[in-house]
């Protein structure tokens, strides 16, 4: 739906006035530095710099409609301040950037889309000044971009929202559900749940991308029966593809005895015609945004990609059973970037 629109977004919006100061002890943050871009398809975030710290209860961040406002207390425009209500070129997704200073010691930021954002459609983080690696106070905002709806009034053309490569249709596998709740983390997450809030994430990329998409299970149940036997489920997934169906996309979390064995890894059937280049793609999109150690791409016949109609690959996300890869799995934030992966490599797999 709105995919053009993204695609051509590569802004770059820099308020060049980046000074770190030295660091004077002083009751209110000045800020230096304002920046918006694209962290890659689904992210984009807008970075203000400061000259001292401040603590994220200062901070407070409010969508409504096209516009994200962020007040901070105890700070102060500085420089930028002359830059109030000037309209910034971003061309793409920004309309302008302001700051002012509203009181003493209080700062609004307001930075105006050119499309409606979803009320909770950001993550807000503060990081401390690290002097030794010359990176000043920063206060990060990651706005998910697959939240952003085109304005009603601006709506594209039925046809034109159509994804590039015509309309295919792409069936998702959130592993497990149900009575098989998959592997479980040491803090108790299930694999069940990562697997579908993964799919989920990334059924909505994809149909805005104008991608018919296929979900074997859309809540947390059995696919078959909570009784059945692992082939009787995994075959009911399998038949849950329409005989039109473009691919066939297995999502899982790896597990193991030893706590220390983590990454990605993906995987292709050699009965499975086109899998293999599916798996190689999904493997370097993972790769790339999810940022773990990858495991590589490997073969194994796996029932679901052994027997789909389709190319099918199956996708280990990271290792449930490694502490730290448990806390990422279950972050939402990063399940976006994970989709969004996933999404990039399904588009890639259609583009020549
Ligand atoms: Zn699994």
């Amino acid at each position: 739906m709105v995919k053009k629109f993204f695609q051509c977004l590569s802004l770059l919006v820099v308020l060049s006035l980046a000074i770190f100061g030295t660091a004077a002890a002083k009751s209110n943050a000045e800020i230096t530095n304002i920046k918006a871009y694209d962290i890659n398809d689904e992210i984009l975030r807008i970075e203000i710099s400061l000259d001292g710290n401040v603590k994220l209860e200062d901070v407070q961040a409010k969508i409504t409609g096209s516009m994200l406002t962020i007040s901070m207390d105890r700070t102060t425009p500085g420089r930028i301040s002359k830059l109030s209500g000037t309209k910034i070129q971003t061309e793409k997704l920004i309309k302008k950037i302001t700051v002012k200073e509203t009181a003493i010691g209080h700062t609004k930021i307001r930075v105006s889309f050119k499309a409606m954002l979803e009320d909770e459609a950001y993550k807000m983080s503060v990081q401390p000044a690290n002097r030794s690696e010359k990176q000043p106070a920063q206060v990060i905002i990651d706005v998910t971009k697959n939240e952003l709806k085109t304005e009603p009034d601006k709506k594209v053309p039925e046809e034109k929202q159509k994804f590039k490569v015509g309309d295919k249709v792409i069936v998702l596998d959130a592993g497990h559900g149900g009575s098989d709740t998959g592997a479980v983390g040491p803090h108790g997450l299930t694999e069940k749940e990562v697997t579908l809030a993964v799919a989920l994430k990334t059924e909505k990329i994809l149909k805005n991308a104008g991608m018919k998409v296929v979900m074997t299970r859309k809540t947390d149940i059995d696919v078959a029966s909570p009784n059945a036997s692992n082939s009787v489920e995994l075959q009911a997934r399998l038949d849950k593809a329409p005989p039109q169906a473009n691919l066939f996309i297995s999502i899982h979390c790896n597990a193991f005895s030893n706590p220390n064995s983590h990454g990605m890894e993906t995987y292709y059937s050699n009965a499975n015609s086109g899998g293999q280049r599916l798996a190689q793609l999904l493997n370097e999109e993972l790769a790339k945004h999810g940022k773990l150690f990858n495991r590589g791409v490997k073969a194994a016949n796996f029932y679901v990609i052994k027997r789909a109609n389709c190319p099918a690959s199956l996708i280990e996300l990271g290792f449930i059973t490694n502490t730290a890869e448990e806390e990422l799995l279950a972050d939402e934030h990063y399940q976006n970037i994970l989709a969004g992966a996933i999404a990039n490599a399904v588009k890639r797999y259609f583009m020549n």
